[in-house]
């Protein structure tokens, strides 16, 4: 029996309620900055695992997490994390078959594994596997804490770099588009809906992952906001071009198409 707990943040409501215009501006601005951390742990000791939440939760992180690695690797694909505590030992699918199809997945947030004392092989293993970084236990909790900051900094550094998809550029930290040299202007919602898709270049993005990453995890919008939200997207990026960027995946999601290798009139 796999129990899933979500301790979602509460920011949202500063958000949907901007107290003072300026605030509105700086929030919009840096909207994965300013919430708090969200973590993923997946760990099937149930002792173990309850000190894990409760000590995160307290220490103001967002806080989900799995008992197994089947459940685990579903919830990781699903929602978007600013990194992952992942038990090396679980039931279902082990923490390295958890990485290994997060990677394969294109799925990048950053995994601390957690290991017995002295299981020197494990972390080699974890590590190559596309582990970040490594904790034996027993280990303190201010030292997770620290690792997890440090992890998720070092992630965020790496996703601040400028995106190029073919003809188009985007830049995260002068929050800039151009396609083919040419200046485009996006609102706020539209910018993060680019970033989305295009750090993700030739791979289809779920309804899912696009929404929580525009909207945030407590979004309250409708489904067919994100249809309106592709369309107003595509009328600039995609319709004063003769070749077309973004594709729908029927039932799915949509995908960044990489501009030099489609042909126009295979896009939609
Ligand atoms: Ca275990």
């Amino acid at each position: 029996m796999v129990q899933v707990i979500a301790h979602e943040r509460q920011i949202a409501n500063t958000f949907l309620n901007p107290p003072d215009c300026r605030l509105f501006i700086f929030l919009y601005s840096f909207p994965r900055y300013l919430v708090r951390m969200r973590i993923l742990v997946i760990e099937d000791e149930p002792h173990m695992l309850e000190l894990l939440r409760k000590g995160l939760y307290e220490r103001e992180f967002s806080v989900m997490t799995a008992v197994d690695g089947e459940t685990g690797l579903e919830i990781a694909s699903t929602y978007q994390f600013d990194s992952i505590v992942l038990d090396i030992g679980l039931p279902k699918l082990d923490g390295y078959g958890v990485i290994s199809a997060l990677r394969s997945r294109a799925q990048m947030a950053p995994v601390l594994i957690l290991t017995a004392r002295d299981a020197e092989d494990d972390i080699i293993r974890g590590l190559e596997l596309g582990a970040d970084d490594y904790l034996t236990k027993p280990f303190s909790f201010a030292e997770l804490v620290a690792r997890l900051q440090s992890i998720t900094r070092r992630r965020r550094h790496e996703e601040g770099g400028t995106i190029e998809a073919g003809d188009v550029v985007v830049d995260p930290i002068r929050r800039s588009v151009t396609r083919n040299k040419l200046s485009i202007d996006l609102t706020r919602n539209e910018f993060l809906l680019l970033v989305c898709l295009a750090r993700r270049t030739g791979q289809c993005v779920t309804r899912q992952t696009l929404m929580e990453f525009v909207w945030g995890p407590d979004h309250f919008v409708r489904p067919n906001t994100l249809d309106f939200l592709v369309n107003a997207l595509r009328a600039k990026i995609d319709t004063p071009f003769p070749r077309k960027l973004i594709g729908t995946v029927r039932g799915a999601g949509y995908i960044f198409k990489h501009s030099e290798a489609m042909p126009a009139e295979a896009a939609q």
